[in-house]
């Protein structure tokens, strides 16, 4: 496993990751998959989005995962979208947890 996430899980349809610093975080499946960077899902020289959210299914799973180099992370979706790489930084920041929420908060605010 890579250098700065210890463990990935998929747990009822959503994502866990252990971070090798003992942070985890818990995501819900639709959350990252709005999150998708793809060429499918975001034009690439404007970052405009492209994904619907209203086409994603409020029921949408996890199914699988593929680790990519050592660095991110490539989900399997119940929707069959799979195009979607997550690096590791990326997945740190979509942390949901309220540390995290407060961190971005803090950061926001100075
Ligand atoms: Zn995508
Ligand atoms: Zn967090």
């Amino acid at each position: 496993m890579a250098s700065n996430v210890a463990e990935i899980t998929i747990l009822d349809g959503g994502v866990v990751v252990e971070w090798a610093d003992g942070h985890r975080s818990e995501y819900e499946a639709r959350y990252l998959r709005l999150n998708c960077g793809c060429a499918e899902c975001v034009e690439e020289w404007s970052r405009r989005q492209l994904l619907d959210p209203a086409a994603v299914d409020a029921d949408l799973r996890a199914e699988d995962y593929l680790l990519v180099g050592q660095y991110a992370v490539q989900f399997l979706w119940s929707d069959a979208h799979f195009t979607g790489i997550y690096p590791f930084d990326l997945l740190r920041k979509l942390c949901m947890c309220e540390a995290c929420e407060a961190s971005r908060a803090d950061a926001e605010a100075s």
